[in-house]
């Protein structure tokens, strides 16, 4: 496999400069070792998913009767409010609740309730989504909703049906899924985005269909790279559809420019049609790395802080939340952490890297 070149990423970061998160972007927080703040943390409710995405939690690996975290290892809705709250204190404005999938979580409109309730240290609302494979969405979008939940992101990998079947790794039928939309459009979820991986071999005839329907619909499509995140996919670069292609791919018939962030720290790179009808994004993990602006942090569901999506190990806080640590003890735990945070995976992607022993992305949350 030829060696991915490091890119001069725009924000290539300056080791040690810590001069906290305002310099990030003018809003108080912590800093990491290359000057990053913590901003945006998605919590992973659950690591049990039913479908079995090829490029997430292969069948032939995670079969059915794979052993998923034991019930009591699991944070309960309180914990996770209470760390939740802890890392709003510390600058994060954005919670997105991922999984495994998170609607398999009983009751989870129960927490988004208690989450929506959280505001920022100067009082402004925090930007609160989640990421699902849409397959319950039906019931649950208009209880979400109603609970507090003010947009929503959708996987969906193909239209076509055989396709998307093959990509679920179940057999779901696509039409449930996009039943799944319009019920998160019929409960007033917006906006809607829809997040695609595009594989070689597998999907990459499907992004044409995708761009006109979410074009006609109004949504807003996110192409993803295929990404060698965990142990399990078989990941290979000659799989990657790289977003230069996707983006070629599309502005041939569908003509594009590009449009700037709409914060500092935002994964998508963005792109608008040029006849106005709507924007799409790319998330290019693997050809145009973002490690230089990336605010992210991830909470499992059995409560470990990890620092980025390729890491091979996290900080627990279940233990010593649960062992009667005060939040302020748990606090500079977090800080901790972060203060010395130098990831930077997807910059220094390798053979090497490759054969770390990378954490699931089911498990910490994708
Ligand atoms: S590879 Fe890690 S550090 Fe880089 S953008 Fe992804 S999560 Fe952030």
């Amino acid at each position: 496999m030829e060696r991915i070149p490091l890119p001069l990423s725009a924000a290539a970061p300056i080791p040690g400069d810590s001069r906290g998160a305002p310099s990030f972007d003018g809003r108080p927080g912590v800093a990491d070792r290359f000057g990053r703040a913590l901003r945006d943390l998605r919590i992973s409710v659950t690591d049990r998913c039913n479908f079995r995405c090829p490029y997430c939690m292969p069948a032939e690996v995670f079969g059915r009767d794979f052993a998923f975290l034991p019930h009591d290892q699991v944070l309960t809705f309180e914990e996770i409010e209470r760390l939740a709250r802890i890392f709003v204190g510390l600058g994060v404005g954005k919670l997105r609740i991922t999984g495994g999938e998170p609607l398999v979580r009983r009751d989870l409109p129960l927490l988004i309730a208690s989450l929506s309730s959280i505001s920022s240290p100067d009082g402004s609302p925090v930007d609160l989504t989640l990421t699902t494979n849409g397959s319950a969405l039906r019931p649950l979008a208009r209880p979400l909703a109603r609970a507090g939940l003010g947009r929503i992101t959708v996987s969906v990998d193909s239209l076509d049906d055989a396709v998307a079947r093959s990509m679920n790794g179940v057999d779901f039928p696509i039409s449930r899924v996009l039943d799944g939309i319009a019920a998160a459009r019929e409960a007033g979820l917006s906006p809607i985005k829809i997040n695609t991986v595009v594989r070689r071999g597998l999907n990459e005839a499907s992004v044409m269909p995708l761009a006109r329907w979410a074009r006609d619909e109004g949504l807003i499509l996110r192409f993803i790279e295929y990404m060698d995140v965990g142990t399990a996919n078989g990941w290979r670069l000659d799989d990657v559809v790289s977003a230069e292609e996707i983006l070629s791919m599309i502005d041939a018939e569908l003509p594009l420019e590009a449009v700037s962030a709409n914060y500092r720290g935002e994964v998508a790179g963005r792109y608008r049609y040029r006849d106005g009808s709507g924007e799409l994004g790319v998330i290019a993990s693997v050809t145009r790395p973002f490690c230089g602006d990336c605010t992210r942090a991830r909470l499992s569901a059995d409560g470990h802080l990890y620092t980025c999506l390729f890491a091979a190990r996290g900080t627990d806080l279940k233990t010593p939340l649960r062992d009667g640590e005060s939040d302020t003890e748990l606090e500079d735990r977090i800080r901790a952490v972060w203060a010395v945070r130098a990831d930077r995976y997807s910059e220094l992607r390798s053979e090497a890297t490759d054969r770390l022993p990378k954490v699931e992305m089911f498990a910490l949350g994708g």
